[in-house]
């Protein structure tokens, strides 16, 4: 299943690439600017199983992406500036943000030092239990699971069953079929109880994965302190934020920026919802958000934006730099607008 999906991805981007479809449509879908994002920055691992590997691209890649975008006519700006251009209507130049979700230490490592030489602001969104080592990256516990294991022991919607995942191929449909149920769960407390007895259960430290992984407050602190860096808000436990009550989910968005703000010195305007499809951030969220007086928040719908999208600051699409698909001519395509413009059945704004 995700194995099809990416081939008919990746089709797309090559048919619109060659057939030269994406240039002639430039000029009907490209709207004003685009918002990237991105997860993982680190160099390539050996392991040939790697279910989150959409979520990580190479050093080398993003660095051929900016000089692409450096040598193009995008301006490079901050979340600030994007704002500024869309609430002021100011379209004379298109622009690109780039923005990091999670604040993952490849962020520090191998992301930051390649955007500094290209003088590119961008913005890293921070759950803050992450950087409290309080964070359960549940992805990475169901891989490190599923991975470390020749089967896992689950109860499937109350009946207990066992999944044989001795080889790669094991692994990946056996990933695939707990990832899509546990995405489908109603509640976001459900799926961290199912992800805590897998833990317990195959001995996998949920901890860990903080510690190792994730940036500590004091490697924030140096991060912040370039002008050029936007640090923005991703609630505090990353969670679904539409499958928590409405308190929580206001309590998550306003309680992260207020911990940031006491721990970093400054108060983020900019939210991302974690995940951020539509089954993570809809209406409610939208709402919360406005209230809560965000100057932006971004979700992981995928589109370029457009002038009209100054009426939906709340709900602003992106685009993924997604590492199953390193290619420039994929980033072209989707900067371009005309792959999300197909996506979208070319409807402009959704807010909905
Ligand atoms: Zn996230």
């Amino acid at each position: 299943m995700a194995a099809m999906k990416k081939t008919i991805i990746r089709s797309g981007l090559e048919t619109l690439y060659f057939s030269g479809a994406y240039q002639m449509l430039r000029p009907f879908v490209a709207g004003v600017g685009a918002i990237l994002t991105l997860h993982h920055v680190r160099p390539p691992r050996p392991e040939l199983f790697q279910p989150n590997r959409l979520l990580e691209v190479t050093p080398e890649f993003l660095d051929k992406v900016l000089i692409d975008l450096r040598r193009s006519e995008l301006d490079l700006v901050s979340l600030d500036e994007m704002h500024r251009r869309l609430v002021e209507g100011d379209f004379q130049r298109r622009f690109v943000c780039i923005t990091i979700d999670d604040g993952y230490r490849d962020t520090l490592q191998w992301a930051y030092p390649i955007l500094r030489r290209h003088q590119a602001p961008f913005t890293v969104y921070i759950p803050t239990s992450f950087p409290d080592r309080l964070g359960e990256l549940w992805w990475l516990v169901l891989e490190a699971v599923v991975a470390r294991n020749e089967a896992v022991h689950v109860a499937l919607d109350g009946r207990d069953e066992t999944l044989r995942c001795g080889s790669v191929a094991e692994k990946r449909d056996v990933f695939d079929r707990l990832y899509v149920w546990l995405r489908s769960l109603a509640s976001e407390a459900e799926l961290r109880r199912v992800v805590h007895a897998l833990a317990v259960q195959h001995q996998v430290d949920v901890a860990a994965f903080c510690d190792e992984l994730c940036m500590s407050w004091d490697e924030l602190t140096a991060l912040a302190a370039d002008p050029r860096v936007t640090i923005g808000a991703h609630t505090v436990n990353h969670v679904m934020l539409a499958k928590v009550s409405e308190e929580q989910a206001r309590t998550e968005m306003d309680m992260s920026r207020t911990v940031i703000e006491s721990t970093l010195g400054v108060r983020p305007a900019h939210l991302s919802y974690p995940v951020g499809d539509k089954t993570s951030a809809a209406a409610r969220e939208f709402r919360i958000a406005n209230d809560l007086g965000f100057k932006t928040a971004v979700t992981t719908r995928p589109g370029v934006l457009f002038g009209s999208h100054r009426d939906c600051l709340m709900a602003l699409p992106r685009i993924s730099l997604n590492g199953e698909h390193q290619q420039l001519r994929y980033v072209r395509v989707l900067l371009s607008g005309a792959a999300t413009a197909m996506w979208n059945g070319f409807r402009r704004v959704d807010a909905a």
